[in-house]
């Protein structure tokens, strides 16, 4: 079982890149100019913290079991 899910508001996001920049690993832009995230179930939380910290909407929440 993933021991990290990543949980996302799309409606929030404003498409600022943040997310991206800081976790190009698992976070892109997707064609309706809003990013998302590649994996949500994760073993490890890596740099998926720092784009929840980045996010100036507050639109990405990590649930770690
Ligand atoms: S940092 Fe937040 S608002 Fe900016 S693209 Fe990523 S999810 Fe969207």
């Amino acid at each position: 079982m993933a021991k990290v899910k990543i949980i996302m508001d799309r409606e929030k996001c404003i498409g600022c890149g943040s997310c991206v920049a800081v976790c190009p690993v698992n976070w892109e832009i997707k064609d309706d100019g809003k990013s998302k995230p590649k994996k949500t179930e994760l073993n490890e939380v890596g740099c998926n913290e720092k784009a929840a910290q980045v996010c100036p909407v507050q639109c990405i929440k990590i649930e770690k079991a």
